[in-house]
């Protein structure tokens, strides 16, 4: 017989989806093996859901036909990603004549909850808006002062100290005051009615207008807060950043995906899936060697980037891709030369060849970076004042986000991104 467990009793909420039991019979049978039978959590007597798993059934209420009492399936968890193979309850009560099936390796919601996980991820619409160019820069900076914060404040401060005492050894410049400062630069000379052409930045314009959109976009996910602090830190800036362009890129590839609220270091950054029994566990790294502007790895920095990478992620305290699971590591950058990606895939290669019986977990490597699309170098004159239509995302089309999977040949997991 099958483990009985109790759904949770609820007093009725105006965007609940509720299904009502009209027979003795259950309303939803599952599909998948070794599940559980949930009961009416009011009299424990119906059986409402007949052999169903953990994360298939999301904040769904049925009511009762023995005793007429409402109760519920769990919510879904903070940070649990919703696979592409999801069936959404709208909100409202359902009756049905005999039990629904739902399909092997479905995830089935409340509308309210599919709606919160899009919030999230950020793919509720937003709108754009007519401006005047220099102010598409200064609105830019403003964005992204003011997603960030206190943590803001704090980066300022440690920039005017920067600015008293110079570059004493050991402290580097925070990535994103230089990226703000150059922006700016461009924003003040077109505002000047006497400087006849501006110079366009473009790789520091699109890199912080990434960065901007990226914030935007995931400002309602659950890890926020924790993205938001740790941006003080040139380096875990700049890791995060990269890490929520992997979240949208697989997103946008079809994948269900979510970022890990342990952004700590000692879990994985990113959780993908595709069916309530399958995931994958990503780690993004982002090597200071590969953060140098313009500048090619050599092979030598290279191997050492890859193996350093393979290493951290799979040491045995604290690794973050567990054998338990399938893993993908991503090596980030913002931007990448040829000559490097053509050096980092020969070492990832090279050692995918090694420790294979160890790595079988491993779906593979990706490499990330920003890549622009048009370089415009000078604006010639100034422009006279309205740029006619010139919404935020039009800066964001001279940037995309490249990714570069390798997949390891010696992979024997059943998890397979669905890149585009
Ligand atoms: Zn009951």
């Amino acid at each position: 017989m099958r483990e009985h467990r109790s759904l949770t009793p609820v007093g009725e909420r105006a965007d609940q989806s509720i299904i009502v039991q009209s027979t003795s019979a259950p309303v939803l049978r599952g599909q998948m093996p070794g599940g559980f039978d949930y009961v009416c959590g009011c009299c424990g007597q119906s059986v409402l859901v007949e052999n169903t798993i953990d994360g298939e059934i999301y904040d769904i209420a049925f009511s009762c036909a023995n005793c007429g009492g409402l109760s519920t399936a769990p919510q879904r968890p903070p940070s649990q990603p919703l696979p592409k193979n999801l069936s959404v309850l709208p909100q409202g009560a359902y009756k049905t004549a005999q039990p629904d099936e739902i399909p092997a390796g479905a995830v089935l919601v409340s509308e309210k909850n599919a709606r919160q996980y899009q919030t999230e991820i950020g793919t509720l619409s937003r709108g754009g808006q007519i401006i005047r160019y220099e102010d598409v820069l200064y609105e830019i900076i403003a964005d992204v002062k003011m997603l960030l914060g206190d943590s803001y404040t704090e980066i300022a401060c440690r920039e005017k100290h920067w600015r008293v005492i110079g570059s004493p050894s050991g402290y580097s410049r925070h990535p994103l005051m230089d990226l703000i400062d150059r922006v700016r630069q461009m924003a003040d000379s077109m505002a000047d009615a006497n400087v006849n052409t501006t110079t366009l930045n473009t790789s520091s314009l699109a890199q912080l207008s990434i960065v901007r959109r990226l914030y935007q976009r995931f400002k309602d996910n659950p890890s926020w807060e924790t993205i938001r602090k740790q941006a003080k830190a040139p380096h875990t800036f700049t890791h995060d950043v990269l890490t929520l362009a992997f979240v949208e890129h697989l997103h946008q590839g079809g994948n269900g995906i979510n970022i890990l609220n342990a952004l700590d270091g000692r879990g994985a950054d990113i959780v993908g899936t595709t069916g309530s029994d399958r995931f994958i566990y990503i780690e993004v790294k982002t090597p200071q060697t590969l953060q140098s502007a313009g500048r090619s790895a050599t092979q030598d920095e290279a191997n050492k980037v890859v193996k350093d990478a393979f290493h951290k992620a799979q040491s045995t305290d604290g690794g973050q891709l567990s054998p338990n699971h399938a893993g993908l590591l991503v090596l980030g950058a913002w931007h990448l030369t040829d000559t490097s990606i053509f050096r980092l895939n020969r070492a990832i290669i090279c050692e995918f060849g090694k420790h294979r019986k160890f790595r079988q977990h491993i779906a593979g490597v990706a490499l990330i970076h920003f890549n622009q699309q048009h370089q415009i170098t000078r604006l010639a004159g100034r422009p006279s004042g309205l740029l006619g239509v010139t919404p935020p995302l039009e800066l964001d089309l001279k940037i995309f986000t490249v990714v570069k999977l390798t997949s390891n040949p010696h992979y024997t997991g059943n998890f397979h991104i669905g890149d585009s």
